[in-house]
């Protein structure tokens, strides 16, 4: 049934002809002439930093997502690390957190001195699954944070029910789902805080770059404290009142965005909805082209949320193949498909098993889907070719290793 010319030649990694010349990448961004241009004028201004343009693209993510608030910082993991500040996670304090993310989720928990509890994943989803959450809940928690794996928001109505009945923060680390949506509202006004991560990969870019969302003005002003220096008052505030003197109750970082990035920022933001929608795009021929591939599983998507699609993840059904995942991603990127794998459960980490006594069995939907997930290339550049050379790759090697 899937038999096709391709399917009969040599894998590349047994010395075959690759599918592609160039491999292409897993992900990257999508810089334009007015994104250029953008970046030019604010060089070509008054202000390098700390300017008008950060204020007016906190003002535009905001308007964006909902929110009362939206606080620019250098990058993601800054984002979440002012989150935790601002939540006032300390020593004794446990953050719930899904082991399946990039490790900057649970180390902002353990920069302000709490400790990052792992929470199992939903095994259709890979998101966090709000019944382990509730087995995690101790006296000590504080709060939860949801990661919306691959641009799917988590269940929030079922997080929110049970941050509500604990008293707990309930925190987003959007991180993949920038555009996403969960029951017609944006990503970014889902937890009481939201943060985002600029990064070239993610699905808009400032080069480096983060944003935390929020209603509490309380919290966005301690976070943009926090974001410099732990100073009371801005420059701006101080050259008003004629004075030098400001005062830092509380030491903090120098976390601050430059207008520069604000100006790319701005630029990409306006771009980012179609964005999402070519990503949406090619996710969704993957979709059909695997549909019949009982070797391979793309993650659950859910009817009532928008998947953002900074990742497109599939599970390999090890059953059905001669090999593992680790001989598949060699044969795939000796075709020339960047595929990557997202993530190493960030409990297997030794800095977590040393100092949180964590390890194997902690989470054993994660650690399952760790041994069979592949990401496939999913970038709004990339063409329909392209997305043909990857479609053709993983057919070539899974019908190659079919058991
Ligand atoms: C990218 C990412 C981060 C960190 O963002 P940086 O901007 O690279 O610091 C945090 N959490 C998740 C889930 C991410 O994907």
């Amino acid at each position: 049934m899937e038999t096709t010319i391709q399917d009969t030649t040599a894998l590349a990694v047994d010395g075959g002809e690759p599918v592609r010349e160039e491999t292409l990448a897993y992900g990257g961004q999508t810089i334009e002439e007015d994104d250029i241009e953008a970046v030019a004028d604010a060089l070509r201004s008054d202000y390098l930093t700390t300017g008008p343009t950060v204020d007016a693209f906190e003002e535009a993510f905001a308007d964006f997502v909902g929110t009362e608030e939206a606080v620019a910082v250098a990058n993601g993991t800054a984002a979440l690390h002012a989150a935790m500040r601002a939540v006032r996670i300390g020593e004794g304090d446990e953050v719930i957190v899904p082991t399946l993310t990039f490790a900057a989720t649970a180390n902002s928990v353990v920069f302000e001195g709490g400790t990052p509890v792992f929470a199992d994943v939903e095994p259709d989803t890979l998101l966090l699954d709000p019944e382990s959450v509730e087995e995690r809940v101790t006296d000590n928690t504080k709060a939860i944070v949801g990661v919306d794996y691959a641009g799917q928001p988590c269940r929030y109505d079922a997080l929110r029910e049970l941050a509500d009945a604990h008293d707990l923060v309930l925190l987003d680390d959007a991180c993949h789902a920038t555009g996403g949506s969960y029951k017609g509202e944006p990503v970014g006004s889902l937890a009481d805080l939201n943060t985002f991560s600029f990064h070239p990969v993610k699905n808009m870019t400032t080069g480096e770059g983060g944003m935390i969302t929020t209603d509490n003005p309380e919290w966005a002003n301690e976070m943009r404290e926090f974001r410099n220096h732990g100073i009371t008052s801005t420059h701006h505030e101080r050259a008003e009142r004629g004075s030098w003197v400001y005062e830092i109750p509380e030491a903090g970082y120098n976390y601050r965005l430059t207008d520069m990035q604000c100006a790319l920022g701005m630029s990409q933001l306006e771009k980012l909805p179609g964005w999402v929608e070519r990503r949406r795009e090619i996710a969704a021929r993957y979709d059909v082209a695997f549909a019949d591939v009982d070797a391979v599983e793309p993650i659950a998507m859910r009817e009532d949320s928008t998947c953002a699609y900074h990742l497109y993840v599939i599970r390999l059904n090890l059953d059905t193949l001669s090999v593992g995942r680790e001989e598949v991603f060699d044969a795939l990127r000796a075709e020339g498909i960047g595929v990557n794998v997202h993530y190493i459960p960030v409990h297997y980490h030794p800095f977590y098993r040393e100092n949180f006594d964590t390890g194997g069995g902690l989470c054993p939907v994660a650690e399952t889907a760790y041994e069979c997930i592949l990401s496939l290339p999913l970038f709004p550049r990339m063409t329909d070719d392209d997305a043909r050379d990857v479609e053709k790759s993983v057919k070539k090697v899974i019908s190659t290793y079919r058991e």
